[in-house]
């Protein structure tokens, strides 16, 4: 059986890997955990940010095992520990460069190093869309008020009220989400629409505690320096200013799948999400598997995308298991 070490002999500029792991969320430190307790001796590559958006998380309290909650960068050490405790090589290093067009995958690491690997899993998640401004950015930073996950943090301002920005099916989905654990939601529209179906929109439109705002975008966020205190909002036709009081500040403008580089290989929505075959994480090519937010516009949860990560693991050791069985047939029909 081939593993890293071996194959690493082969090549002194090309090092061959059996799984290579893009990402180091919680989708690509479970597929880590459960491919080197199957002995796939993963390489996992970071990424540029170590430990992905959890790491812009305060408190975590919807992942199951942590009954008192846990902070995103603590939990996602943990993840690391976990995967480095099997054997996982973790390493520092953005992926530039992928060529899937050949039975063995190539990868990139920085522009230089090349990687040829028997299995790909990507796990590089997707960054959600901020409005840029520097009062959002600050206290964002801050942990003070500003979050781009209503299932996420929306627990941390009930009996308040809260302000969310966007119009889509997200904006409509979280407003809806907040709307009843906060006293008061208000939505800020920036057309004089929504661009949310009209069911999801319908929703919202009909709940009591949610304003919608229309023609309606945001100048800046308001805070003491630690915490939010509110917005200062702007309406774009008559360009009058004014003041909303709100604790949390929910930015809901879409996000953006990390998968640029994979776009030439890989079938993608019209996003950029990976498009995996249903119930599994195989995408179109032999051998990539895909995990977590890179293909989920949906549900985007740390625990979901643990479950992917889990998943891309076993479908990548099955067909590890396959190719071997069928290289043994072969070679015994030689024989
Ligand atoms: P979308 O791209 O659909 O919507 C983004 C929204 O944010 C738009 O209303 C847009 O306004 C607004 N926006 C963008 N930039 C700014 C800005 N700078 N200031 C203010 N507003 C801004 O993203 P979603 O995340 O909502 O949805 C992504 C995909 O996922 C969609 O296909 C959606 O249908 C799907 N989805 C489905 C769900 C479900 O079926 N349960 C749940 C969530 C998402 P404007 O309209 O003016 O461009």
């Amino acid at each position: 059986m081939l593993n890293q070490i071996e194959t690493k002999n082969m090549s002194d500029t090309i090092e061959q890997v059996k799984c290579l792991i893009i990402g180091s969320g919680p989708a690509g430190y479970t597929a880590a955990i459960y491919a080197s307790r199957a002995n796939m001796f993963p390489v996992l590559y970071q990424g540029t940010q170590p430990g992905g958006q959890l790491t812009t998380t305060n408190d975590v309290e919807n992942f199951p095992g942590y009954p008192d909650g846990i902070t995103g960068p603590e939990m996602m050490i943990e993840l690391q520990n976990q995967a480095t405790r099997f054997g996982t090589d973790v390493r520092d290093g953005w992926i530039t460069k992928v060529d899937f067009s050949g039975d063995i995958h190539k990868v990139w690491v920085n522009d230089t190093k090349e990687i040829h690997c028997q299995t790909v899993i990507i796990s590089t998640g997707a960054s959600a869309k901020y409005l840029g401004l520097e009062s959002e950015q600050k206290y964002l930073k801050l942990g003070g008020g500003v979050s781009a996950c209503a299932v996420c943090d929306g627990f941390f301002y009930r009996n308040q009220e809260v302000v969310i920005v966007g119009a889509g099916d997200s904006a409509a989905e979280e407003a809806h989400y907040l709307s009843k654990l906060c006293t008061k939601v208000t939505m800020l529209v920036r057309r004089d629409e929504f661009r949310a179906s009209k069911i999801m929109a319908n929703r919202v439109i009909n709940t009591p505690n949610i304003e919608i705002l229309y023609n309606t975008e945001t100048d800046e966020v308001l805070g003491d320096g630690q915490v939010v205190t509110g917005v200062r909002a702007y309406n774009n036709k008559t360009e009058e200013k004014f003041e909303i009081p709100a604790t949390g500040f929910f930015v809901a403008i879409g996000h953006k799948p990390n998968t640029d580089i994979f776009k030439d290989f890989l079938d993608l929505d019209e996003t950029g999400y990976i498009i995996n075959v249903p119930g599994t994480s195989k995408t179109n090519i032999d051998g990539v598997f895909v995990s977590g937010d890179a293909a989920d516009h949906v549900y985007r949860q740390a625990v979901t995308a643990a479950g992917t990560g889990c998943m891309a693991a076993l479908d990548a050791e099955r067909y590890l298991a396959a190719k071997e069985s069928d290289f043994e047939v072969s070679t015994s029909t030689y024989n």
